[in-house]
């Protein structure tokens, strides 16, 4: 920062500010984490001057026997993490993983099945607003609107019916384990491609805490910044039958060069996701999930499908005076961030919604555990009780609780 701040003072202060912000709130957004300083270094090296078109050993450009290394360490440690046969490491996001495969195995117009959006799938699981849904006809499915979890019997009947080419699988803001078999069994029967987008749950496929759809899916797609806590990026798995045409989607399809300072990024997490720390810490982000589960249950506050099974809950206020954007804005004032989020069934514009999304990746890679997360729990709970009145004190305790939790120190 001192390198920048000699050079550039105003962006200095605006990395400064926002250094302050991670450091004093507690941080809920259960897309996001804190990357290792490893992770964060590597992104933030000479790499970044290097254009390495193409892949290692086969590029469009001189000069790339040093990053070849480094994109080979990646792709190396990605198969063995998640036991694949193939991976592509250059998708700059998980938007971009995911068009690929559709670039690389669909025709416009062709039939596909995703979670629909406001059920907790992504924009480019066939949202009409995103280059899936205007390119592809998605036929959404969703949650049982008894259980709210994926009721697998009507995909069946939605695949039987509309004979999808493709079924995507996987979620942004969805509490509960995924079968993957039963997708699989499923896609099988209608004679369907299965793509599963695991970006949410990567670190705890990773780590064994979610079963894994790499044996079951022919393609798996996620970002590398969410629980798997890597950088900003994307990825795709596949089996080695597939391998070509992926990485033809992704070069020349869909993008240009890749960004090998972000690549080496990824390698340092999948160095670390290799270690035994790493199962400790995916573990604790689910004792850590339990924990605010059971806080939630005994303070009366609603949870979609009853509870969790993985790194987030969805809190649900239908039927209430509060929203989902309301209940944000609150807890921001009171150092908490979590984002507003659509729950099963809404009633709402998804501007303002009826529930906010709450998740433990980032807030554990802090340090805090079971004890802590309770408490932050029981936070929310009065804050959804008191309204703005609760603010003010709850602000001053977390403030005094992160304050135990240095980043970056
Ligand atoms: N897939 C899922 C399930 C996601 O939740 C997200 C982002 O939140 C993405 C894909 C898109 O990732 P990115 O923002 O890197 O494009």
């Amino acid at each position: 920062l001192e390198l920048i701040r000699q050079a550039d003072p105003e962006v200095a202060e605006a990395i400064g500010l926002e250094l302050n912000r991670q450091r004093t709130h507690v941080e809920l957004i259960a897309s996001e984490n804190f990357v290792s300083p490893a992770v964060m270094a590597a992104m933030g090296t000479c790499l970044t001057n290097k254009y390495a078109e193409g892949y290692p050993g086969k590029r469009y450009y001189g000069g790339c026997e040093c990053v070849d290394i480094i994109e080979d360490l990646a792709r190396t440690r990605a198969c063995k993490l998640f036991g694949a046969e193939h991976a592509n490491v250059q998708p700059h996001s998980g938007a971009q993983a995911n068009m690929a495969v559709y670039f690389a195995m669909l025709k416009p117009g062709d039939t596909v099945m995703g979670m629909g959006l406001s059920n907790g799938g992504h924009l480019t699981h066939g949202s009409p607003v995103n280059m899936s849904g205007s390119y592809f006809n998605f036929v959404p499915y969703g949650v049982s609107s008894e259980t709210e979890m994926i009721d697998y019997e009507d995909v069946r009947r939605i695949a039987l019916e509309c004979k999808p080419k493709m079924i995507v699988a996987g979620a942004s803001a969805y509490p509960r384990v995924i079968d993957f078999p039963k997708l699989r069994a499923i896609a099988d029967e209608v004679g369907a491609l299965l793509m599963v987008d695991m970006a949410h749950i990567a670190g705890l496929v990773a780590a064994g805490e979610h079963p894994s759809p790499v044996p079951f899916a022919d393609f798996v797609t996620t970002t590398t910044h969410k629980t798997l806590r890597g950088p900003r990026g994307g990825m795709i798995l596949c089996r080695e039958e597939y391998a070509k045409a992926i990485d033809k989607a992704i070069f020349p399809g869909t993008q240009g060069g890749p960004l090998e300072h972000v690549i080496a990024g990824k390698a340092v997490c999948f160095g670390e996701a290799l270690k035994e720390d790493f199962r400790t810490y995916q573990h604790q982000i689910i004792l850590n999930a339990k924990a605010m589960e059971k806080t939630f249950r005994e303070e009366g506050v609603r949870m979609v499908s009853g509870g969790t099974d993985n790194h987030l809950l969805l809190l649900d206020f239908t039927g209430t005076e509060m929203t989902g954007k309301q209940m944000e804005n609150l807890l921001e004032e009171a150092n908490i961030t979590v984002n507003k989020n659509t729950v099963p069934n809404e009633t709402r514009s998804p501007f303002v919604t009826s529930g906010i999304r709450v998740g433990t990746p980032a807030a554990t890679s802090r340090g805090l555990k079971e004890a802590e997360f309770a408490k932050v729990a029981s936070w929310i709970a009065k804050v959804l009780r008191e309204g703005e009145a609760a603010v003010p004190e709850i602000k001053k305790q977390v403030e005094a609780m992160m304050a135990n939790y240095p980043l970056y120190a």
